[in-house]
């Protein structure tokens, strides 16, 4: 696929950091069971690699200050990360998508106010999920008016870098309809008085990312604080961002896939067992062959998916499939690679231990499995989606 020079630019960009960001996740691997060393977060010094390499604004558009690069040259990039490092992965994939929601709903002040300083660096999240009921339109956070104020209470966790972020776009319950309650997203700023924070337990993979505990104690924002229409909250986050960023999940697993491939193919290529190297074995080829097919396919799905979105396509069946693939790829993949390095790829003296930990992010980023089903499936049931 023919990438533009500047998607080429940001390619070679990765490949070169590459070694500095592995040593880079060796430390966070190191330092995060290590309390003093959270106070300190190692987020930090990702996301100052991240800002510093202009890895922050590649899809945003130029009359904002990004680079506005199309899906189709902004993934390959995406996937280089994924490959690298989890928690790199997750900030640039963030930065990247996360852009969307002002862009496409905010007024003219909330692009100008927030657009220029994601552009600077400002990095902000999106806060939905909740420890108390399920996600989508059973979240209990409630917003409710008081004059020209919203009063907002409630409790998110998983929120990632939530403490780090200088604004969060949060999910709230403000009415009700016949298919249930209706959300409405709020420009939430860093800082707001009455909501707290507290750090999970540090996570499986992805090393370095934070995720938070919030919790909103009559919360005050101003009606300019609301993005979009009051109760349509939801649509406007499904729409304006989850389907491309489900897609982006998918290419992280691609990414990670690539590259648990290439690393399995090395070490059987070195691997001597019985006088000969293991890659020179059928059953360690029929893997490799197994590896390498399902990570073409998933590239074919990806790629075609970014083609149709940076067409103007909805991609709302085509996101979840890719992402619904990804991960059951990813984990495939990984876990034949993993298993192809023999009992020494179980310990941290192998890459492929640390991509095997930061892919099971992707089961849960965007929406479980179980979800991405239920979007395809009411898509394929109502003919909105044909093959
Ligand atoms: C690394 C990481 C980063 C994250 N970052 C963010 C973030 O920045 N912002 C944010 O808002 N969230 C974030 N999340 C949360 C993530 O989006 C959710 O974990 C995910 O959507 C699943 O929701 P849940 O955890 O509430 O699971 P639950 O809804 O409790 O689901 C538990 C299980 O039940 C199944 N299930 C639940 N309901 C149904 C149903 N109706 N039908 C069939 N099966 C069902 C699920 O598929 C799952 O297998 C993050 C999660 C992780 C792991």
């Amino acid at each position: 696929m023919e990438l533009s020079s500047t998607a080429r630019r940001y390619l070679e960009i990765v490949q070169g950091l590459a070694p500095e960001l592995e040593e880079l996740s060796d430390r966070v691997e190191a330092e995060v069971h290590d309390i003093a060393a959270r106070e300190d977060p190692v987020s930090q010094r990702i996301y100052e690699l991240v800002i510093g390499n202009d890895l922050h604004r590649l899809t945003l558009p130029r009359e904002w200050g990004g680079q506005g690069l199309s899906t189709a040259d902004y993934f390959p990039v995406l996937e280089e990360v994924a490959g690298i490092n989890g928690a790199l992965r997750m900030v640039v994939h963030g930065a990247n998508g996360m852009w969307r929601l002002v862009d496409q709903y905010g007024t003219d002040a909330q692009k100008q106010h927030w657009l220029p300083r994601m552009a600077e660096g400002d990095t902000v999240t999106f806060g939905l999920t909740e420890p108390d009921n399920g996600t989508g339109r059973d979240i209990s956070t409630s917003a409710v008016r008081d004059g020209d104020t919203w009063i907002i209470n409630g409790r998110k966790w998983l929120i990632s870098f939530a403490t780090s972020a200088k604004m969060i776009h949060l999910l709230a319950a403000t009415g009700n309809d016949e298919r249930g309650r209706t959300l409405t997203c709020f420009l939430l700023p860093q800082g707001t008085p009455g909501v707290t924070a507290e750090p999970l337990p540090p996570t499986m993979g992805c090393r370095g990312a934070s995720h938070e505990i919030l919790t909103l104690e009559d919360v005050r924002l101003p009606q300019d604080a609301v993005l979009g229409e009051v109760d349509a909250g939801l649509d406007l986050g499904l729409r304006g961002f989850l389907d491309v960023s489900r897609l982006g999940i998918a290419g992280s697993a691609l990414g990670i896939a690539r590259r648990s491939l290439a690393l399995a193919t090395e070490f059987a290529r070195q691997r001597v067992t019985f006088g000969r190297p293991i890659a020179t074995r059928q059953a360690v080829r029929l893997a490799l062959a197994e590896m390498a097919s399902d990570t073409y396919a998933l590239q074919a799905a990806v790629r075609d998916a970014c083609a149709r979105f940076d067409r103007g396509e909805s991609i709302e069946g085509e996101a979840a499939m890719c992402k619904l693939l990804g991960i059951e790829i990813v984990g495939r993949v990984t876990d034949r690679a993993l298993r192809l390095h023999g009992g020494i790829g179980y310990t941290e003296a192998h890459r492929i231990e640390r991509l095997y930990r930061d892919a099971r992010a992707l089961w849960f980023e965007e929406g479980t499995a179980e979800i991405q089903k239920l979007v395809v499936g009411s898509a394929v049931a109502s003919g909105r989606l044909t093959l």
